[in-house]
């Protein structure tokens, strides 16, 4: 698996400081929208790329919560862009009402924002008191940043990533820091 690293772009060090970060202005804003009135966080994950990002956000997140995840797929198997997105709603464990929640969607990476647009669709159908968008990645591209996100960490150049949560056809996902891969990976699939 170390042999078909090319780069490192961001180290788990690197990672870890930032999301020390990004938690505290997390949980300002949802301290404060739950301070006086009334409502419960609901924070969604989309799956699969979203998770080790969730595991290290919310043990930085001193505040009552509850965790619903989402599956979302948009780069089947060995594509490495998007073919837009769509909800596996078997694997998706929203409920139909969120009108008391405030909830915070929580996604690996912004790429085109069709996971995110699609997942924002659904999730404000259900009547949210507030509802915020929060991603490791951003990729500095139009769309990407076009898209009105909430919450990310970094910015990074157009370029396919793994690690962290990010896979290849499903692998790499626990590398722990986000790297691009050899030309010879994507040649043999
Ligand atoms: P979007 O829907 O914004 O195009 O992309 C969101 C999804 O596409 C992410 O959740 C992720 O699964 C996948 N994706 C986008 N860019 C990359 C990338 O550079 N690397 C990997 N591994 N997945 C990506
Ligand atoms: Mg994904």
């Amino acid at each position: 698996m170390q042999d078909d690293i090319d780069h490192v772009l961001i180290d788990r060090h690197a990672i870890s400081r930032r999301l020390d970060e990004l938690a505290q202005a997390i949980a300002v804003d949802l301290k404060a929208e739950t301070k006086d009135g009334p409502g419960e966080i609901t924070l969604v994950p989309i799956l699969t790329g979203g998770i080790i990002f969730l595991a290290d956000l919310i043990r930085r997140l001193p505040i009552p919560m509850q965790i619903r995840v989402m599956s979302v797929t948009s780069y089947p198997g060995t594509a490495t862009s998007s073919r837009g997105a769509s909800i596996e709603a078997e694997l998706t464990k929203l409920p139909d009402d969120l009108s008391n929640n405030h909830v915070v969607v929580i996604d690996d990476i912004l790429d085109s924002g069709n996971t995110l647009r699609l997942v924002k669709e659904v999730i404000q159908k259900r009547n949210p008191i507030s509802l915020r968008t929060c991603v490791l990645l951003r990729k500095k591209i139009p769309s990407a940043m076009e898209f009105d996100v909430d919450y990310f960490a970094f910015d990074i150049p157009d370029e396919f990533v793994v690690g962290y949560g990010l896979d290849y056809n499903d692998y790499y996902r626990n590398l722990p820091d986000i790297v691009t891969l050899k030309k010879h990976v994507y040649a043999q699939t």
